[in-house]
């Protein structure tokens, strides 16, 4: 017999799992799908994001950034440690519970929201119906229908014919997490978020890392004096980070792996004892539809939606990492909140000018809105200011001189076009500038807040006066 539902969510990951739980405050009889087991074959929900995305990622970073300060740190504060030890079996059991106690979590808050859920595999057929493949019971189908069906299935690591995963030796990110001890020497395939926070891990740890990226430029997504500013500051931490590296071959030589490669210099070779394969993500489309269901996929085969997520079947929702746009855990879940309110009935969109990126190294990379190379090619007249951490009573405080904040404005209108920070924090002081853009707010609106003192968020009040040359603790 189908089960009828007003919405079926196929995905639970931060996309999915928000949607469901909008979607059931607002009064639909909600279903959710969901197919992701944990490594016991239990279902955990939480998608990428909470099982071996964002979650487990920050886990790692906290423990291997207190093991490093422990042994480095620490000193300056007048603090000795005897000997700082690291158990990696007991890092990483901290790091499953974390996770477990989240996912557990989604559970809980989807079975109070009364989602019903459903652990199997989800295909997607013709008349908004959703064909189920249980994951305990392998051949009993089930099939569910819908008036509205949200597609929140994500994204998978890319692979590479060049470098294929090998057990013990090449892995992916998540693999990467799941490290039982600290690689000696670890290189990494691609210099993007996952290279640089895994990256980070290890070597905080004491691998020494090696990351091979095939642009020349560095985070290019990112303003591009932060970038370098960032770029200085992780290579004088060890990470030995070499741009415009296009890989050639990996073969294995007794119990290393030998990674061939390319720079304008010539040909060159390295020796890992693991190698992290983290060159981008791509959209889960592919099993997700029945041979006689139409949808159109763009041509690296996202499903192709409009801005307010609306597929080119009528009624069908597609969100979070399988879309377009940049592949965001809250990026996901704001297309998810959209998509349940329109569903109801109500107006909402995503102001996709205001999306904020961050790179947990230490410190950190964060950005929002447009950098100053976004405004010079499009012709934008644009104002900048920017403040030093150096110059912050907090931050030396907290011996973190490391970085700045610097702001773009449009030249006429003043409004805030951009913010872009490199340093401790950074991702909790990006809020400040993401609440800017999104109320469309100006440099003097920022200049006539009153922020508290000694804050890190100076920074970014310093930043924003400095634009019209009145800052105080800098020369203009
Ligand atoms: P997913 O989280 O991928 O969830 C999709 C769910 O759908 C999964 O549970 C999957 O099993 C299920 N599914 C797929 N197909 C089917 C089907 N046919 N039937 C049933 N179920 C199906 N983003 C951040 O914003 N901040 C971070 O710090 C961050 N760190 C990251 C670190 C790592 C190592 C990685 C890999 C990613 C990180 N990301 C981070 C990206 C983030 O994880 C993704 O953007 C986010 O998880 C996407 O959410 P989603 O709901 O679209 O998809
Ligand atoms: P990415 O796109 O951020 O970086 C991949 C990098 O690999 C790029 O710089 C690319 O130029 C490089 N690359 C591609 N092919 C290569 C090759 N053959 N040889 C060398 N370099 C190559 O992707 P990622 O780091 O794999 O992360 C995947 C997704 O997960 C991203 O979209 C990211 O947004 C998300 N993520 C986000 C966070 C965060 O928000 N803090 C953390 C981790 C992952």
């Amino acid at each position: 017999m189908t089960k009828k539902f007003d919405v079926i969510v196929i995905g639970a990951g931060p996309a999915g799992y928000v949607a469901a739980i909008r979607c059931a405050q607002l009064g639909l009889k909600t279903a959710c799908v969901d197919e992701w087991q944990n490594p016991a074959g239990e279902p955990s929900l939480g998608g990428t994001c909470l099982n071996v995305g964002c979650i487990p990622s920050k886990a790692l970073l906290e423990s291997s950034y207190l093991f490093h300060q422990a042994q480095t740190g620490l000193m300056d504060h007048g603090i000795s440690v005897a000997k700082a030890a690291i158990d990696v079996a007991a890092m990483m059991k901290r790091k499953n519970r974390v996770v477990g106690d989240l996912t557990s979590g989604i559970a809980g808050l989807l079975k109070t929201s009364k989602v019903e859920l459903f652990h199997g595999h989800a295909r997607l057929v013709s008349g908004k119906q959703v064909r189920l493949k249980p994951r305990r019971s392998k051949n009993v189908l089930q099939t569910l229908a819908a008036d509205h069906i949200i597609i929140a299935t994500g994204s998978s690591a890319v692979r590479l014919d060049r470098a294929k995963l090998k057990k013990d030796f090449i892995c992916d990110s998540t693999g990467a997490l799941d490290f039982e001890t600290v690689p000696e020497r670890l290189g990494i395939i691609g210099a993007g978020a996952i290279g640089l926070e895994l990256g980070s891990v290890w070597s905080r740890l004491g691998s020494k890392v090696v990351l091979l990226e095939a642009m020349d430029s560095f985070i290019p997504a990112a303003d591009t004096q932060v970038a370098q500013l960032a770029l200085r500051g992780l290579k004088k931490q060890g990470l030995d980070i070499r741009l415009g590296a296009r890989l050639l071959t990996t073969q294995m030589k007794g119990q290393a792996v030998v990674v061939e490669y390319e720079t304008s210099a010539g040909k060159r070779s390295e020796e890992f004892d693991k190698l992290i394969v983290a060159v981008g993500r791509k959209p889960n489309s592919d099993l997700l539809l029945d041979e006689e269901m139409k949808l159109e996929l763009d041509e690296r085969r996202f499903i192709l939606v409009n801005e307010f997520c609306e597929t080119s079947a009528p009624d069908i929702y597609a969100i979070g990492d399988v879309v377009r746009g940049p592949m965001l855990a809250h990026k996901g879940s704001e297309e998810g909140i959209m998509v349940a309110e329109r569903i109801a009935g109500h107006y909402a969109s995503v102001n996709y000018d205001a999306i904020p990126s961050v790179i947990y190294t230490h410190p950190e990379i964060a950005w929002v809105g447009k950098t100053e190379q976004d405004c010079k090619s499009l012709n934008i007249p644009i104002k900048t200011g920017s403040f030093p951490l150096l110059a912050s009573g907090r931050a030396r405080a907290m011996n973190e001189k490391e970085g700045m904040v610097k702001i773009i404005s449009h030249t006429e209108t003043d409004r805030v076009l951009g913010v872009h920070i490199y340093g401790t924090q950074a991702s909790e002081l990006i809020a400040t500038a993401v609440s800017a853009i999104t109320m469309e707010a100006s440099t003097e609106d920022i200049q006539l807040t009153m922020f508290a003192h000694p804050t890190l968020s100076e920074a970014i009040h310093e930043a924003a006066l400095h634009v019209d040359g009145r800052a105080i603790h800098i020369k203009n």
